[in-house]
């Protein structure tokens, strides 16, 4: 059973500008190549003549078109199928704000749960592009990833990404905050950004931009990640990293430094078993299906089993999907990896199908 309050994340739509090669949702990078539009990701190679002056909106219908997202008519359709249940939703993407229709789902979903409810995360194109002021009634928070001061990250390979974001948010940053919305920077670590100096810069340069909070990830080798193009972390790494996130917020008093579920269980003192895994939380995927949890995403984007995927919400109300004993057979069995992240430890361990969701097999996770 569900305990409390339901944090679901929403791949509302995949489209975006970037190509990042660790993208956790094979996101679709629309792009201008002469007189062509062209659309890339590991699942759908595309490209046919430009006829738009605003490519995100040719890009968006050849996406409806090949089936590879929802109408807005589906989507408000999946929000009516959320009613009743107690939700925060996070809406992400892809950009989401690159399809202007969005805004219609945003402020139907924040009249029914509330703007304290409701969280987006967009990249500084999507912000621009998609007005992101229009949004600002209707959310309690906005995320964006800023993970670099470096152009040509090798997370990334998008020179630009992490500066983009970074002044998109800067002009609208007073906005947020007149609006009282929460300004979050997403933050993977990873050996690119791991060290005590760019650590520094990037606390420093969040802080003076004016960012309320920084909320701290592993990089996931999920998605497009799978193909992993640098080394995994050892938990010292982490650790370190994370410590001088909290000396620098000490030192400065904030922005305010947070950490994901899959990096508590690296301080067992303060987080026993912080994996949130259909226990708070669940997600929502661009096709309105119903899986069990934010990162579980395949090479190509699609869910890593299909023994994760609960349900269609075009079809089925939420409160129907979440009480089904196909939920409540995998709930009994969240107690058996303690301190071990699901996803990671499913990737680790594949070959045991369902089960590798239960071992003890996620590196950072107690022995
Ligand atoms: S499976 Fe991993 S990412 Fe998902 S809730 Fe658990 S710790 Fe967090």
């Amino acid at each position: 059973m569900f305990k409390g309050k339901i944090g679901i994340i929403w791949t509302l739509d995949r489209i975006c500008k970037w190509n990042c090669d660790y993208c956790c949702v094979d996101a679709y990078c629309v792009k201008r190549e002469g007189n062509f539009i062209s659309i890339d990701s590991n699942n759908f190679k595309y490209k046919e003549l430009l006829r738009s002056k605003n490519i995100y909106s040719q890009g968006q219908d050849i996406l409806i078109k090949h089936g590879l997202s929802l109408s807005l008519e589906d989507k408000l359709t999946v929000l009516n199928n959320l009613k009743g249940v107690n939700l925060e939703i996070g809406f992400s993407g892809g950009d989401f704000l690159l399809n202007k229709e969005n805004l219609k789902v945003v402020q139907v979903a924040s009249k029914i749960f509330g703007k304290e409810n409701i969280g987006i995360s967009a990249t500084g194109v999507g912000m621009t592009i998609g007005y992101l002021k229009n949004y600002l009634d209707y959310i309690g928070q906005l995320d964006f990833t800023f993970d670099n001061i470096e152009s040509n990250d090798v997370n990334h390979k998008q020179s630009g990404y992490n500066n983009s974001n970074l002044q998109a948010f800067k002009k609208n940053v007073n906005l947020c905050h007149s609006k009282k919305v929460v300004t979050q920077a997403l933050i993977p670590i990873s050996n690119t950004n791991k060290n005590a100096d760019i650590i520094t810069i990037l606390y420093s340069t969040l802080k003076k931009v004016g960012v309320d909070k920084i909320y701290l990830m592993r990089t996931f080798p999920v998605g497009r990640g799978m193909k992993r193009l640098i080394d995994p972390l050892s938990r010292e790494d982490y650790i370190s990293a994370i410590e001088k996130y909290y000396e620098l917020e000490e030192k400065t008093s904030g922005p305010e430094v947070n950490i994901m579920c899959a990096l508590k269980c690296l301080f067992p003192e303060k987080w026993d078993d912080p994996c949130t895994f259909l226990r708070s939380t669940i997600d929502i995927t661009s096709s309105g299906n119903l899986i069990a949890d934010a990162f579980a995403y395949g090479l190509k984007g699609d869910p890593l089993t299909q023994e994760i995927i609960f349900g269609d919400l075009k079809k089925n109300r939420l409160v129907d999907l979440i009480n089904q004993p196909k939920i409540q057979k995998l709930q009994k069995r969240i107690h058996e990896n303690k301190g071990h992240c699901k996803v990671i430890a499913y990737i680790n361990n594949q070959s045991a199908g369902i089960n590798g969701f239960f071992s003890n097999t996620d590196p950072l996770g107690k022995k």
